[in-house]
C-alpha cells in the first residue's frame, strides 16, 4: 500500500519548503500524545507553540464546536451573531479589559494593534499624520507578515522582503533605558512580548514591565503586549503580565484561544483606545464568526475557574527544579522557565545542536523544537500528567547524558 506520507525521491515535493520539520508525520492527536503514520505515540512537549494548551481535542472544545457546526459557521461581519457579544464579555472578563476585537491569525492580532496605536495616536495624541513611531524589541517575534517581520531583528525572517514598513524604533529587550531614550512625541506605543517566547522563553527582569508602564503613563504612550504565546495559562497566570502586576492598554491574544482546533485571535484592552477603530476603517471576513466564538467561548469557560493556571504553576514548579539539576550536572548550560515553559540552552561544549537533541527526543518519544539553533522549547499542554512530564523530563536527562558521553569520548 502506499503511504501517503512517503515522498518518492523521483516526484519532488509539491509543498512549499518554508519550514524544515522533524522526521515526524502524523495523523492523530488526543490529549498530551500524538501518533504518527506508523503507529508511534509521541509525547507532545511542544504543543502548537502553546496552541494547544488545553492539549488535542479537549473534549469540551470538540463538542463546542459540533454543536456549533450544526448551527451556524459564518455570517461575516455585515451582520451579529448571537455569540459575538458573549465572546467580547466573557474574554473581557476572564483579562479584566473593556474591549474586545476578533481577529484569526496571531500576526493578523498584531497587526491590528499597530493600527490601534497609529490611529489612537492621529486621532486623540496629536501625533502629525504619517509620523507614528512604534518602539519594539530586539529578538522579539510579532508574526511573518510584511508589516510584523518589519519589527523584526531577526535576519531569517526579515531579509529578502523589504521594502519594510517604517515607523518601528527598535531597541535590545530588557532593557528599559533604552526604551525611554527610544520614546519622543511621536510615539504612539511601546510593543512588546512580556515574555519572548520564540527567542527561546526570555524572561526580563522582575522591573522592566512596570518601568515600561510607568514610561508609558507619563509620556502618553500605549503600552501594548504581545500575549499570543505568553497568554491564556501557559506562565500560571491568566496573562503573562499579571506576573508582574502591569495592565497593558492593549494586549494581543491568540494560538490558545482557539484552543488549538481553528485559529481565533484578539486585540483586548481599553474602550477608549479600540474605540477609534470605527466602522470602515478595519476588519476581516473571518474575525469572530461563529464557529471561532464557540470554540473561543469554551477556552474562557476552561481558564474561568483557574485550575489550569494553578496546575501550570504546580507542574512548573516541577519542571523547573528537574531543569535546574540538569545546568547543575552540566548537561545544559541554562534553564529559564515560567509557569508551564522553559527555554533550554543546550550545552556547546556537548558538541551537539538544539535540532540534533530535538531529534534524538522525538526518536524516543518525546516532541519538541529547536529555536536558535542552541535553544530547546518546552511547552507542554496543561493538562499534561505529572507523571507524562517526568517521563519527557526521564527522557531529556537520559539524552543529554548520553549526547554527555559521546562527547567525552
Ligand atoms: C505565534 C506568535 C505570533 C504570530 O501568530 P500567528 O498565528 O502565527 O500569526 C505573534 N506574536 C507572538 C508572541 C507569537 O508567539
Amino acid at each position: 500500500m502506499l503511504d501517503h506520507a512517503e515522498v518518492s525521491p523521483a516526484r519532488p515535493s509539491a509543498l512549499a519548503p518554508n519550514y524544515h520539520p522533524l522526521d515526524v508525520v502524523l495523523t492523530a492527536g488526543e490529549g498530551s500524545w500524538v501518533t504518527d503514520v506508523r503507529g508511534r505515540r509521541y509525547l507532545d512537549c511542544l504543543a502548537g507553540y502553546s496552541a494547544l494548551n488545553f492539549g488535542h481535542r479537549h473534549p469540551a472544545l470538540v463538542a463546542a464546536a459540533q454543536a456549533q457546526l450544526g448551527r451556524l459557521t459564518l455570517t461575516s461581519r455585515a451582520f451579529d451573531h448571537d455569540l459575538l457579544e458573549p465572546l467580547a464579555t466573557a474574554v473581557t472578563g476572564l483579562t479584566g479589559t473593556q474591549m474586545l476585537l476578533p481577529m484569526n491569525t496571531g500576526a493578523e492580532a498584531v497587526e491590528t494593534a499597530v493600527k490601534a496605536a497609529r490611529k489612537w495616536g492621529y486621532d486623540v495624541k496629536g501625533v502629525p499624520d504619517g509620523a507614528a513611531t512604534i518602539v519594539v524589541a530586539e529578538g522579539a517575534f510579532h508574526g511573518r507578515t510584511t508589516t510584523t517581520v518589519s519589527m523584526s531583528s531577526d535576519p531569517d525572517m526579515r531579509d529578502g522582503f523589504g521594502p519594510y514598513t517604517p515607523g518601528f524604533r527598535i531597541v535590545p529587550y530588557a532593557d528599559a533605558d533604552a526604551v525611554a531614550a527610544a520614546i519622543d512625541e511621536t510615539t504612539v506605543a511601546v510593543l512588546v512580548e512580556p515574555i519572548q517566547g520564540e527567542s527561546g522563553v526570555i524572561i526580563p527582569p522582575p522591573d522592566y514591565l512596570p518601568r515600561l508602564r510607568t514610561l508609558c503613563s507619563v509620556s502618553n504612550t500605549l503600552l501594548v503586549l504581545d500575549e499570543i504565546q505568553s497568554g491564556l495559562g501557559r506562565t500560571g497566570t491568566t496573562l503573562a503580565q499579571e506576573l508582574v502586576g502591569v495592565r497593558a492598554d492593549l494586549t494581543t491574544l491568540g494560538k490558545a484561544l482557539g484552543g488549538g482546533l481553528l485559529p481565533v485571535s484578539a486585540v483586548v484592552g481599553r474602550r477608549d483606545v479600540l474605540s477609534v477603530l470605527t466602522p470602515g476603517t478595519h476588519g476581516s471576513t473571518f474575525g469572530g464568526n461563529p464557529l471561532a466564538c464557540a470554540v473561543a467561548l469554551a477556552v474562557v469557560d476552561l481558564l474561568t475557574p483557574g485550575d489550569l493556571q494553578a496546575r501550570a504553576r504546580e507542574l512548573g514548579a516541577e519542571l523547573r527544579e528537574r531543569t535546574d539539576a540538569l545546568v547543575a550536572e552540566g548537561l545544559l548550560r541554562a534553564a529559564r522557565t515560567v509557569g508551564l515553559w522553559a527555554g533550554l540552552d543546550v550545552e556547546p561544549a556537548l558538541g551537539l545542536s538544539g535540532r540534533a537533541t530535538s531529534e534524538r527526543l522525538a526518536a524516543r518519544g518525546i516532541l519538541t523544537k529547536d529555536t536558535h539553533g542552541s535553544t530547546l522549547r518546552l511547552a507542554p499542554p496543561l493538562t499534561i500528567s505529572s507523571d507524562d512530564l517526568h517521563l519527557a523530563l526521564d527522557t531529556l536527562t537520559a539524552v543529554l547524558r548520553e549526547e554527555a558521553a559521546e562527547a567525552g569520548r
